[in-house]
């Protein structure tokens, strides 16, 4: 009986997905593609945040807070869970033209980033996962020169931003493939550092820079 219960266990620790957290769903509905959506970048120390980590990234500590979706101008942006809304076009946390905030009953936020237009919704409005809450667009508004939803995950309060990839089930190191954004920044004094998708340090906004590198690779202007 003793045994039974400890093969028990056992099966039980095994099962449990490695990410505890996965809570969410992706922002689209439709499968990923070329046609459809795919990641551009990722959560963290990519280099792309490095490149700017002054004029775009300071206030995150200098990394890419969110994960960045390629997709037409136009694609319905889903709710990743249900929620409330707490911010239409909140400015003061980026990511426009467009922007809408979901607060959560597990204590997250989620932030939907350079939408289209401003969400045909209200403060205070309850949504259920899945749901439509908007329409992708393009930070420059053109929708030709980068159109994408950047999506982030923050604490209530909106101080932290985490590693999306920690609460939402998704086949990531597939959607890796897709993307031409997915290589990391790395310092050759520490050259391991914050280089896989899952391992990437947690934002507290407005906090020192992480990436001020004595020794970049790429090297600044590559
Ligand atoms: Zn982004």
């Amino acid at each position: 009986m003793k045994r039974i219960a400890i093969i028990a266990v056992v099966v039980v620790f095994l099962a449990s997905p490695t990410r505890a957290a996965e809570i969410f769903i992706l922002p689209f509905t439709d499968p990923p593609g070329p046609s459809t959506w795919y990641v551009v970048q990722f959560y963290g120390n990519t280099q792309g945040a490095y490149r700017n980590r002054v004029n775009w990234y300071q206030a995150g500590q200098g990394l890419h807070f969110g994960v960045d979706f390629a997709a037409r101008c136009g694609t319905p942006v889903v709710a990743v869970g249900e929620g409330e809304i707490v911010g239409i076009d909140d400015l003061k946390r980026g990511a426009g033209p467009h922007n809408l905030l979901i607060e959560h009953p597990n204590g997250y936020v989620s932030l939907y980033g350079h939408l289209l237009e401003a969400p045909q919704l209200y403060i205070g409005q309850t949504v259920e996962q899945g749901q439509v809450v908007g329409l992708s667009g393009d930070p420059d508004g053109s929708c030709t020169s980068r159109p994408h939803l950047h999506l982030e995950i923050r604490s209530v309060g909106y101080g932290y931003a985490y590693n999306p990839l920690d609460f939402i089930e998704a086949d990531w190191d597939s959607l890796a493939l897709f993307g031409p954004s997915s290589g990391f920044q790395r310092d050759l004094n520490a050259p391991h550092r914050w280089q896989t998708l899952a391992d990437q340090p947690s934002v507290d906004f407005w906090g020192p820079m992480l990436n001020e590198y004595d020794r970049p690779w790429p090297p600044s202007g590559w």
